[in-house]
């Protein structure tokens, strides 16, 4: 076994938090390695995940656009859609990406080995290399950011054709006539709405009384009855609990609230049940890394697992799996190893699903606010009322402020319209700033756009929102 040289620190995992950690540690002075089974850094985040189904939910978009010019004087013929380019464009978009963060990572003599590691102890890791040779690495830290896998249900075959699990999905090699998708979630949703653009009948099962479920139901209400609109159908409190294949389709047992139940055949189907840790196969059993029931992996509020040289981040370390929140920790880490006093204690991690309409939310949860019973007051802005929604052909989308009653602090935002992604950056920025509803509603928001929504949503907590007819109901009156 080759031994290289002592790392200050190893990165198991290069994805937007395994490469963030290694940038940030590298930044600031540390000897890195990081390893990953992939060519370039990049993860599922960038290979089968966010970027490439980014990209086909904007193909998506270019489709359903052009299906709706007629009322503003202009039409197109029908589109054709080239499978092949389209993959092709996807792939360009991610090898960008992937070569740049490749280019990154030299620029900062990070020691990059493709492939796969195991801990042989607390300080030191073997690594079988995509060349076949073994090597030794010694670090004095390591953090695991190895990410996680889609579940999978036990009664659809392994490795069968029609059924797909997320990866496969994003490689549309083809589009099914019919598309059942198991879990209205993230996932679920995102991709059926990429495969019924393409032309799929697709239709939705979730186990829960609701798509997105957790989420605030007055946002959910309006993405619900877009996807209403443009799936073939949408079965909540419905679970799969069964399935066959015949012939060149796959029949599907639906279990209903009731009881009772109903077999339907699809071509293709897509299993979005939720993601589970890879924490397996990475020889934590030399180690004092403990494991959680769920598998992830346990970490103290500084991420440090039980074993106090390795640490963990991301979806290996738990919920939410979102890139950001695993980019965010990576850094503290980082910054913590190399002895700045640090926490990764944020106010507000933001969480978009990108359908359209777009849903985004941050801080505190109306859902949340009742459950838990913390006082607060609700000011909503319909789009109905934003001049830059209407000029966009978009009628249909909510701002919504949840408010701390005594203080006017903001606790919470959602979003639900086009671009809902982008303007919730805002509220995530106003809780961390412990900003007051008067904050935003003073802040000189540009005319005409989105975001002037916000602004208004905090102007309505106050009764004074300019293009809405909303009087504070007043104690004395
Ligand atoms: P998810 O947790 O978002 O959704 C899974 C859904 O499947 C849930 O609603 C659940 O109730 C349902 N479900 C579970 N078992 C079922 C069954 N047997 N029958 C019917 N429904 C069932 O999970 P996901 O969509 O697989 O995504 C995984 C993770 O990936 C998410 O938690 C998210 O953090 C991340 N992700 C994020 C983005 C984004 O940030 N835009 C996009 C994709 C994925």
């Amino acid at each position: 076994m080759n031994d290289g040289k002592k790392s200050d620190l190893v990165v198991i995992g290069a994805g937007p938090g395994g490469y963030a950690t290694a940038f940030m540690a590298a930044d600031l002075g540390l000897s890195v390695t990081l390893i990953d089974p992939e060519e370039n850094p990049g993860g599922v985040c960038l290979y089968r995940g966010c970027i490439p189904s980014k990209s086909l939910l904007h193909a998506a978009q270019i489709l359903k656009h052009h299906k709706q010019t007629a009322d503003w004087g202009i039409t197109f013929n029908a589109p054709k859609i080239d499978l092949e380019q389209l993959q092709n464009k996807v792939g360009q978009i991610v090898d960008s990406l992937t070569q740049g963060l490749g280019q990154l990572n030299r620029n900062r003599k990070i020691t990059y080995l493709q492939g796969h590691a195991r801990f042989i102890d607390s300080s030191s890791l073997r690594v079988q290399l995509q060349s076949g040779e073994i090597k030794k690495v010694v670090f004095e830290n390591a953090v695991i950011a190895t990410g996680s896998t889609p579940t999978t249900l036990p009664f659809f075959p392994e490795n069968h054709p029609m059924v797909m699990d997320s990866t496969e999905a994003l490689k549309v090699t083809s589009v099914p006539k019919s598309l059942l998708v198991v879990g209205g979630g993230y996932i679920g949703l995102e991709l059926g709405t990429v495969y019924a653009a393409l032309g799929s009948e697709v239709t939705v099962v979730e186990m829960m009384p609701g798509l997105l479920w957790g989420v605030d139901r007055d946002m959910t209400r309006i993405l619900t009855k877009k996807i209403i609109s443009e799936f073939t159908a949408v079965h909540v409190d419905t679970k799969v609990v069964n399935a066959k294949a015949t012939g060149k389709e796959m029949t599907c047992r639906l279990s209903f609230k009731d009881g009772t139940t109903d077999d339907k055949a699809f071509e293709r189907i897509l299993v979005a049940v939720g993601r589970r840790p890879n924490s397996s196969d990475l020889g934590l059993e030399n180690t004092k890394v403990a494991i959680t029931t769920e598998g992830f992996i346990k970490t103290n509020e500084g991420k440090q697992t039980d074993d106090p040289t390795i640490y963990a981040i991301g979806d290996v370390a738990g919920e939410p799996m979102l890139a950001h929140k695993a980019t965010h920790e990576g850094r503290t880490v980082a910054e913590a190893i190399a002895g700045k006093k640090v926490l990764f204690d944020p106010r507000a991690i933001p969480a978009v699903v990108f359908t359209d309409p777009e849903i985004a939310w941050c801080g505190l949860t109306e859902t949340q606010a009742k459950k838990e019973k913390i006082p607060y007051e609700i000011a909503r802005f319909p789009w109905a009322a934003s001049g830059r929604a209407l000029s966009q052909g978009i009628s249909e989308g909510m701002t919504k402020l949840i408010i701390d009653p005594e203080s006017e602090r903001i606790l919470g935002v959602g979003v639900v319209g086009n671009n809902a992604g982008e303007l919730i950056a805002q509220g995530v920025l106003a809780i961390e700033m412990a900003a007051l509803a008067s904050d935003i509603g003073m802040t000189i928001h540009p005319h005409p756009t989105l975001s002037e929504t916000i602004m208004e949503a905090a102007d309505v907590f106050y009764g004074t929102s300019t293009h809405l007819y909303r009087p504070k109901r007043r104690k004395n009156n």
